[in-house]
């Protein structure tokens, strides 16, 4: 679209000529990129990686303003004439022509996305959020781990590293069942090329190796004998983080920044009774952890994105009650206040507008 026309459709005038309906509403029936209010993307291809995972290649609107290597987007899609959003890495860096996400086959949204989605389709995304991004200057030496689908982020500040021609020292310590299940493999080898110091130590978790595969201490010493000395970067699956964080508070990195693909298995039970007014429905607390699971479990099917209390798209009012926060164990008293379900369980009696 071109300036003159965006910024005639973003006047207070034509909005308010559409009003009740949105500029958006109207766009919509001409053009389904054009938009003034969202980042809506067109999907250039899709470039299949592994039986279980493609990635797909976007030209975004006007809209998009660029990102940081590492940072995530929300991605909207409509299946079956709803809107279900979810959040994925970009893993293309901010100088690659297209914006790529790289998605792993688990649930509902991922399984459409890797199975159904076709070139040309439209869909939405949020801006580009979270803080896992390289440091400003970037640190002499690096150290990533990952596992199954936490490669996303890596491999977008790896090409971001190669197109600045760092000349640092980077170990890629990746995690894996199988190689048949490593995604960007042939990508990994390509950006060897590009960067002098890159390193990788691939871990195949399922190849008869055992637990001597697994992240260990005595791994680490093995691999990577100067890793208190590197700026570490960590995404994989809940085990992995859990057990790197933990050998980070013994042993130190240098600096240690996560990004978390889905928490890990909740050990909290609710308590209480939990009425979700709307729906004329009574809950037992104790029968799940998070509201969003008790929801769920009592037939109910709210909206939800992260699970784990990045998105906010499963926030709904409360109208009373205690609540734990399963992250932090903190209990307080809520009232009239957006609750982000996915994150909170039942901490005695509770109401919800839902
Ligand atoms: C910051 C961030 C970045 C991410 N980046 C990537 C990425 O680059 N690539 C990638 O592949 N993934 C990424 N993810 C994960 C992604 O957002 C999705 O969580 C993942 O694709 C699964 O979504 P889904 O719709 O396919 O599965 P869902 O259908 O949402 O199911 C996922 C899980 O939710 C639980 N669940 C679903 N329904 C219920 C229910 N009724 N009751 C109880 N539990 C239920 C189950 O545990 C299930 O395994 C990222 C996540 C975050 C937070």
């Amino acid at each position: 679209m071109a300036d003159y026309a965006w910024r005639f459709l973003n006047s207070w005038a034509v909005r308010a000529l559409c009003y009740p309906r949105t500029v958006d509403d109207y766009l919509d029936a001409l053009q389904p990129l054009w938009s003034v209010d969202e980042i809506r993307a067109r999907i250039h291809c899709i470039k299949r990686e592994t039986a279980d995972a493609a990635s797909l290649y976007l030209q975004p609107n006007r809209n998009w303003h660029g990102h940081r290597a590492g940072q995530h987007v929300e991605l909207t899609v409509e299946i079956e004439g709803v809107r279900h959003s979810r959040c994925f890495s970009l893993s293309s860096s901010p100088t690659d022509p297209l914006l790529r996400i790289t998605i792993k086959r688990n649930g509902r949204v991922s399984r459409y996305i890797v199975e159904r989605a076709q070139a040309g389709e439209r869909v939405v995304i949020s801006p580009p959020r979270g803080s896992f991004v390289l440091p400003q200057p970037r640190p002499a030496k690096l150290l990533m781990i990952s596992g199954g689908s936490g490669i996303t982020p890596m491999l977008a500040m790896l090409r971001q590293l190669q197109a600045e021609r760092y000349q640092g020292d980077i170990m890629l310590l990746h995690y894996d069942a199988h190689p048949q299940a490593l995604i960007g493999h042939a990508e990994l080898l390509e950006l060897r090329k590009g960067l002098p110091g890159l390193r990788l130590q691939l871990c195949f978790t399922r190849e008869g190796l055992g637990d001597s595969a697994r992240f260990s201490a005595a791994q680490l010493e093995t691999l990577v004998p100067d890793a208190a000395d590197r700026a570490a970067f960590l995404c994989g699956p809940a085990g992995l983080m859990e057990a790197v964080r933990r050998h980070h508070l013994e042993r130190p990195f240098r600096a240690l920044s996560t990004e978390q693909f889905v928490l890990p298995a909740l050990n909290v039970r609710g308590e209480g009774e939990v009425l979700f007014k709307r729906s004329g429905v009574v809950a037992s607390g104790a029968s799940a952890g998070s509201l969003l699971e008790l929801a769920e479990r009592s037939g109910l099917t709210p909206r939800y994105g992260c699970r784990t209390g990045i998105c906010h798209t499963c926030k709904h009012r409360i109208i009373e009650g205690w609540v734990r926060d399963v992250r932090s164990g903190e209990v307080r008293r809520a009232r009239d206040e957006d609750l982000q379900l996915c994150v909170h369980a039942a901490a005695g009696d509770v109401q919800l507008d839902l």
